[in-house]
């Protein structure tokens, strides 16, 4: 006798907000579709977002869902801050990827168990998990948050290596790279990943990325979260490499667009996956301000920025005269400083016309019709994100694929100014004033063309609802 194994896929995201909430609502999306889903989160992870948001009510409707947690391999107490990712990194490695293993080649999601996995969708980061899918002979499909043309650059490391591009000392950043195919007429070492700059790359995170760029190739598919628009002219080299590539993207917009297609659905509001509480109240104070005339200011759920970078910001804000909404993080800003040593004119601006919050409905905000621009860290979620709504972007990358992306909203899309590599308020101001005023017609016109072609991708028949449709059958014919 025969037994029927059920389609389940298991969704593993790498601990951070941006790829956690991109594989909540993927799992959502599948969940719709009748496949099983299983979310694997870490115990840090899962506590948090279980105090912040509704997700347990939310996911409830599914029957054909559920969480698992696995533990990170840190004390409860660990703030896994920025500062000490590094340790995070240490305890995946020691004890998540062996727990990992123990699961799925023994434990809860074994062949011989009650709920068999059928095919693994961990992030694209998770090198060690390719292996454990071979061992067991179980699909992957890896989940790369990050952007196409970060991705392309990770690819490209090895050949950046060879050819002695990268590593390259810091003191001439304008230097162009030439071993990135598709990118050669714009792309400089300051624009490669953070990883790159300094004498040598033996970094945790180096190594992290090459294993990467070593196993992404080998899955069976992989989940990128972009549109065929926007990113033609890498998806065109990304696909030599990995043949089998499913464009969903924008995600946070397809989703709502498939929920809004579900009659049952339709009235649900979309909910939030945020690990910090959300500051509601922001939305009003929005609804006060004049129409597109608001700077929103966020370096995202992990860069932070020292005390003086976040007073130049805050003065180059006050100095611009426009309205502005900032989140800052707690933890955020590194460095001690008490009210004695903010300049008056900051805070009596700010009272005016200012608003801050430790965490806000991001989504939302960008929506928001007093946004005029976004001076953001160009993490790919708030990319995307911005991208969707129209809204001309301020880049001041940090860190891994940020430098890229703000480079191609500058350079290849031409949707917002990217001053990396600074931090100063008369630029900030400048930026400001050419975003919301005296540049604002060029910078909105490319916005909306691509906001438009965004939204047509996640319309019944757009490219990103038929990549979709084409991974939901995929998955279920595994
Ligand atoms: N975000 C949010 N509220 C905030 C700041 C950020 O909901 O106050 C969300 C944002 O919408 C995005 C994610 O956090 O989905 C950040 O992801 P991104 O890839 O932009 O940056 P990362 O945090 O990974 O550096």
């Amino acid at each position: 006798m025969s037994i029927a194994i059920t389609t389940h896929a298991l969704l593993f995201p790498i601990p951070m907000q941006g790829p956690v909430n991109c594989m909540l609502k993927l799992a959502e999306l599948l969940c719709l579709s009748g496949i099983s889903v299983t979310v694997l989160n870490t115990e840090f992870i899962q506590r948090n977002l279980l105090r912040h948001t509704n997700v347990l009510s939310r996911f409830s409707r599914y029957p054909n869902f559920r969480f698992q947690t696995i533990s990170d391999g840190l004390p409860d107490d660990h703030p896994r801050s920025t500062e000490r990712f590094v340790e995070v990194f240490e305890g995946m490695k020691n004890v998540t990827e062996p727990s990992f293993r123990e699961m799925m080649v023994s434990g809860c999601f074994c062949s011989n168990s009650e709920c068999p996995v059928t095919v693994i969708i961990p992030d694209g980061s998770f090198s060690f998990a390719l292996d454990v899918a071979q061992e067991i002979n179980v699909p992957l499909i890896y989940f790369e948050t990050v952007s196409p043309c970060a991705l392309w650059t990770y690819l490209c490391l090895p050949k950046l290596i060879e050819d002695g591009e990268v590593p390259f000392n810091s003191n001439d950043l304008d230097v162009s790279i030439k071993s990135v195919p598709a990118t050669e007429t714009f792309l400089r070492r300051r624009d490669l990943p953070g990883f790159c700059r300094g004498d040598n790359i033996t970094s945790h995170l180096t190594e992290i990325i090459l294993n990467e760029a070593r196993c992404v190739p080998r899955a069976h598919g992989v989940i990128i979260n972009t549109f065929e628009v926007l990113d033609a002219s890498i998806l065109v080299h990304l696909r030599n490499v990995c043949p089998n590539i499913y464009c969903i993207g924008p995600l946070h917009n397809l989703f709502k667009s498939c929920l809004a297609m579900e009659p049952e659905l339709v009235t649900q509001t979309v909910g939030s996956n945020s690990l910090w509480e959300e500051n509601r109240t922001c939305l009003s104070w929005l609804d006060k301000q004049p129409a597109k005339s608001v700077i929103y200011v966020s370096i995202g759920s992990l860069a932070i920025m020292t005390k003086d970078q976040f007073f130049e910001i805050w003065h180059g804000l006050v100095n611009s005269g426009k309205h502005f909404l900032m989140v800052k993080r707690p933890g955020s800003v590194i460095g001690e400083y008490d009210d004695s040593q903010v300049a008056k004119i900051l805070v009596d601006e700010t009272k005016k016309r200012g608003f801050f919050a430790e965490w806000v409905p991001q989504e939302e905000v960008l929506a928001h019709s007093a946004i005029g621009g976004f001076l953001t860290h160009s993490g790919w979620n708030s990319t995307m994100e911005s991208i969707v709504e129209g809204v001309p972007m301020i880049c001041w990358p940090l860190n891994v694929d940020q430098q890229v992306n703000s480079r191609f909203v500058s350079e290849v899309w031409k949707i917002g100014i990217d001053i990396k590599d600074t931090c100063d308020r008369v630029v900030i101001e400048k930026a400001i004033n050419d975003v919301i005023d005296l540049k604002r017609n060029e910078f909105i016109k490319s916005a909306n063309a691509l906001a438009n072609s965004a939204a047509q991708g996640v319309a019944q028949d757009g490219s990103s609802f038929k990549d979709l449709n084409r991974l939901i059958k995929d998955i279920k014919s595994i």
